[in-house]
């Protein structure tokens, strides 16, 4: 379960829950509720929006923490995963487990 929402006029917390939305106890605005699980617009470096298991190719070398060196540009990468976060792209590349930000990609 998501925190509670607050609500967008008067902000204030714990809106009492409508068949399917909320309802401000404090100014009676009513809004519908959003999945927890929208993690919005993701796009890459081109405007275009991603999507799970999208094939994508990296636009600009990329460090990574790892000792194994970075992702070089151009690399490509089959079936991304989008997560929530600083870093949006969950990505196998070249067999290791990546988090990469959807701004240094484009749509392949
Ligand atoms: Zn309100």
């Amino acid at each position: 379960m998501a925190d509670a929402p607050t609500c967008p006029i008067c902000t204030m917390p714990d809106p009492l829950t409508a068949e399917d939305g909320y309802e401000c106890a404090t100014c009676g605005h009513e809004w519908l509720g959003e999945a927890s699980d929208d993690l919005g617009d993701i796009r890459d470096a081109n405007g275009n929006v991603l999507a799970d298991g999208d094939a994508v190719t990296v636009v600009k070398d990329l460090k990574t923490d790892g000792k194994a060196g970075g992702i070089k540009v151009g690399t490509k990468i089959k079936s991304i995963r989008l997560v929530s976060g600083d870093h949006e792209i969950d990505a196998k590349v070249d067999g290791r487990q990546l988090l990469i930000k959807a701004a240094y990609v484009k749509k392949a």
